[in-house]
């Protein structure tokens, strides 16, 4: 008798392991919500889709926040280049951007979705939309997947729902109560790659981007976090590439409801030069403009809007004129330029973040083939796993690789 596999989810991770499966022969139905597949697939990496990171399994690691250890077997087993190979195969040539990023050479992330619904349809796997799967239950044999209107029995189910962040995109954390049911524990889902929230009222700053700074935040009692490139300032927060990683690493210094008390955020305008050189720079500048106010001489130096910022941080008017900015108020322009400080009061919501850290607890989950160990048959893939990545293509690369795993696993054992 064939091998009857439901998949609830046709996002990236359920889509490649259908089109696995049904090559090998399995009879694969993929449950979708939504009236098409792939629906947050196409709006990764703004529309192009950053389906991977050129390098090797051990900087996959590197960049794995959560959990890196459970996808040891996962990342080994079916590595970014394989994820490249995989892609060009059907067609998707890609291309390698800064970073290591790697994005279809079109800049579509539509063809990355075209193509994996492609592959799983014409390798046999069924994909039905618009059908909402309410439950998974057992069943005298295997497992009953139940919609409103019915339910249907299969030997395995694979459960890649996703996170539940971006729930407009139809992950919304369906995958964790299914777990819950079946007795596994959930990791409290947190928002990760997420904006940050600032206390201070930073509305004239709004659509600034600054590159080469470090950004650094530090509650009391953890490790301060902090990390180099660019970021970008909103109405009332900080984002941008720097600032979404940090999120990430300081998910733990908020509480539950992602608030943080006694938090510090501190901008380090020009890393690059120690305090000795920023001071020469500056006392060059002041020099050269000696007749300006020092709000017409910082230009050099920084974005024009930043300057209030800066000035007030150390405690000058911006009116002074150069040629009386004397060396202790330097000193305080070099600490302002160093550490501009703001007060975070809160990461961004569930909903906006790029990715939800949390989930099913890895303990319970074989890590070898992404079975759950208290359900037999039952497979959980890709993010609605507590494992979370930094940018760069490492989350799609980890929803490939669990599902490969998955699929892999249940060749070896049904098939
Ligand atoms: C704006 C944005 C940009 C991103 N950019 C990148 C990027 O460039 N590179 C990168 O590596 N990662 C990126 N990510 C993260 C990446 O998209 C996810 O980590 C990845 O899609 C997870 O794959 P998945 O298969 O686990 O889940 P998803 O791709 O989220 O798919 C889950 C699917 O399950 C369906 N579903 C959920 N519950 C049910 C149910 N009860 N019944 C039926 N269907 C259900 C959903 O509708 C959805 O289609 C981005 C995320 C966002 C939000």
């Amino acid at each position: 008798m064939t091998l009857k596999v439901a998949i609830i989810g046709a996002g990236a991770s359920g889509l490649f392991a259908a089109a696995m499966l049904a090559k090998a022969g399995a009879n694969i139905d993929v449950y979708e919500r939504n009236d098409r597949a792939g629906k947050k697939l196409s709006i990764t990496g703004k529309g192009r889709c950053n389906i991977t990171n050129m390098c090797t399994p051990a900087q996959v690691f590197e960049n794995v926040v959560s959990n890196p250890k459970f996808l040891f077997s996962a990342i080994n087993s079916f590595t970014p280049q394989d994820t490249i190979d995989y892609f060009e195969s059907l067609g998707v040539p890609v291309k390698v951007e800064r970073g290591r990023r790697v994005f279809p050479a079109s800049d579509r992330a539509q063809d990355v979705v075209s193509a994996l619904v492609h592959d799983a349809k014409s390798s046999g796997a069924n994909i039905i939309t618009n059908t909402h799967i309410t439950a998974i239950t057992p069943a005298e044999k295997g497992y009953e997947v139940c919609f409103n209107g019915g339910s249907v029995r299969y030997d395995c189910v694979i459960v890649a729902t996703g996170g539940a962040s971006y729930p407009a995109t139809g992950s919304t954390g369906d995958g964790y109560s299914f777990a819950a049911a079946l007795g596994n524990k959930i990791v409290t889902p947190r928002a990760a790659l997420v904006p940050i929230y600032l206390k201070e009222d930073i509305s004239s700053l709004a659509g600034l981007s600054l590159k080469n700074v470090t950004v650094a935040i530090s509650v009391p009692g953890h490790t301060e976090e902090s990390l180099f490139g660019e970021m970008l300032f909103m109405h009332r927060g900080i984002s941008g590439p720097v600032v979404l990683s940090l999120s990430s690493l300081c998910g733990k210094m908020a509480d539950d409801n992602g608030r943080f008390s006694k938090a510090c955020v501190k901008i380090d305008l020009k890393p690059a030069l120690d305090e000795e050189k920023l001071d020469k720079r500056i006392i060059r500048d002041l020099t050269d403009g000696h007749t300006k106010a020092v709000k017409n001489v910082l230009p050099a130096l920084m974005p024009k809007s930043l300057i209030p910022y800066v000035l007030s941080a150390a405690g000058i008017s911006a009116d002074t004129r150069a040629c009386d900015i004397n060396s202790s108020m330097r000193s305080s322009l070099v600490r302002a330029v160093k550490n501009l400080t703001f007060t975070p009061v809160r990461m961004g919501s569930i909903d906006e973040g790029i990715i939800t850290s949390g989930g099913v607890d890895v303990k319970e989950i074989n890590p070898s083939d992404c079975m759950d160990k208290k359900a037999e048959g039952v497979y959980f893939i890709g993010e609605v796993l507590d494992v979370d990545a930094l940018t760069g293509g490492y989350n799609l690369q980890i929803a490939f690789s669990t599902a490969y795993i998955c699929a892999r696993g249940i060749i070896h054992k049904y098939l």
